[in-house]
């Protein structure tokens, strides 16, 4: 069973909500820095030192980049806007790893020039960086293992994924990176999303320490790094478990000692990439009731949409609903809490037990601090959402205003309207 009980007080939430009107996003710095703490402290006796890289797309907002790296944690990017939000946190050199894929050059050359581990996807992508940026010194390569691991429901299996170099490709292509002269070595592989199983990732790592030694032996390269990759998932519904990450290292660490060390590659680092994990828990999507009605059901229409938190509509996800100040009464009202886009699957639950709802309730959404605000659109004309910071210390700060119109509008070139170009 998981904790589904809503860290702040009603009256906390009106106080903010006050200030920076519902809907918005809020963090709970607090819970996030004890994550980090946490893994850390969990992965505490890799030799060579361990750093999880937060993968920015779960939550891209640069106060929360910057109280991750104030933990330790590097950057894990995939674009050109996450490369720059990254460099103005001052994330640089080796704290950045740069996991594209179908990347254009421009990107390589912004990752190089931040002296970022590039992260290559594929072997034709070897020539494609050597002609337009040059060789770096330091290289990792993306494994795809085929039917050698079978994937998970989100991510798919292996064989049919478009990521990472096949097994074959992969002795090839540090071959080839060790006659261009790169000095540094890595090995990368994500074949998992949102899983919360501990032993997958104790295989992964087995993998990867079985691979690092078979490359060592074939091909004469020493890798210096290991990166297990994110998608460590979270209990999204109340009777799942989070993943033990305790459990994981200590699996991780068992395979450190019986393929690590005999292979020789001791000391080696061994780094994650993990997003939804670290903010998911603890950030939320903070919304009001706007109007209750009934139809064939009942309905709890609130000023928030799809747009806001896409995931129940896109893959049927489950996000636990609190009514902060109900939390006591019986839930004995059964409704769909719906947005207001013109979408019917607008809906962050169907037939969801609640609390007798009021116009004006506030309600929070749970689990909405990684891919929330971050998969959030325009579509409808639906503003993107405020972020918001309860800090430590109990304080809120404003980390991202809610868009307006004028943002919306931004782009377009209305006809007959002189606007430079
Ligand atoms: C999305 C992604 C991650 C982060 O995944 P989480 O599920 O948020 O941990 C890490 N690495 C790569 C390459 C990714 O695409």
């Amino acid at each position: 069973m998981s904790d589904k009980t809503f860290p702040f007080s009603r009256e906390k939430l009106e106080e903010i909500a006050a200030e920076i009107p519902t809907p918005f996003h809020l963090y709970d710095e607090k819970a996030i820095r004890e994550t980090a703490r946490s893994m850390n402290k969990a992965f505490d006796w890799v030799p060579g030192g361990f750093k999880n890289y937060f993968a920015v797309k779960a939550c891209p907002n640069p106060s929360i980049m910057q109280l991750l790296k104030e933990e330790g944690f590097g950057s894990d990017c995939s674009s050109l806007p996450e490369l720059e939000m990254t460099d103005r946190v001052g994330i640089c050199g080796e704290d950045i790893m740069f996991s594209s894929n179908d990347t254009p050059a421009e990107e390589y050359q912004r990752a190089k020039d931040l002296c970022a581990i590039i992260n290559l996807d594929d072997i034709t992508h070897i020539d494609y960086l050597e002609q337009h940026v040059g060789i770096p010194d330091t290289i990792c390569f993306r494994y795809n293992p085929g039917d050698r691991r079978t994937g998970n429901a989100i991510i798919g299996e292996p064989t049919e994924a478009k990521y990472g170099l096949t097994h074959e490709q992969i002795f090839e292509a540090y071959r080839i990176m060790k006659e261009k002269g790169v000095k540094k070595f890595a090995l990368h592989t994500m074949v998992a999303s949102n899983e919360l199983n501990p032993d997958y990732f104790i295989e992964t790592a087995r993998m990867l320490f079985q691979l690092a030694a078979d490359l060592q032996k074939e091909v004469g390269v020493r890798i210096e790094m290991i990166n297990l990759g994110g998608g460590v998932g979270i209990p999204y519904k109340p009777e799942e478990e989070p993943v033990d990450l305790e459990y994981v290292s200590r699996g991780v660490q068992k395979l450190y000692e019986e393929i690590i060390k005999p292979a020789g590659l001791d000391p080696m680092r061994i780094v994650m990439e993990c997003g939804r994990v670290i903010t998911g828990p603890h950030g939320y999507l903070i919304s009001r009731v706007r109007h209750l009605s009934q139809k064939y059901k009942s309905y709890a229409g609130l000023d928030a949409s799809m747009a806001n938190l896409m995931r129940p509509a896109v893959y049927g996800a489950y996000h636990h609903i609190s009514v902060p100040g109900k939390e006591d009464q019986p839930h004995d009202h059964v409704y769909d809490v719906t947005g207001s886009l013109c979408e019917n699957n607008d809906k962050f639950a169907v037939d969801r037990s609640l609390p007798k709802l009021e116009e004006g309730d506030l309600v929070a959404l749970h689990e909405a601090g990684a891919h929330g605000y971050a998969m959030g659109f325009n579509y409808n004309g639906k503003l993107r959402s405020a972020e918001v910071l309860l800090q430590d210390d109990g304080s809120f700060r404003l980390i991202r205003r809610a868009e307006t119109i004028d943002d919306y509008f931004a782009t377009l070139r209305f006809p007959g309207a002189s606007v430079p170009l």
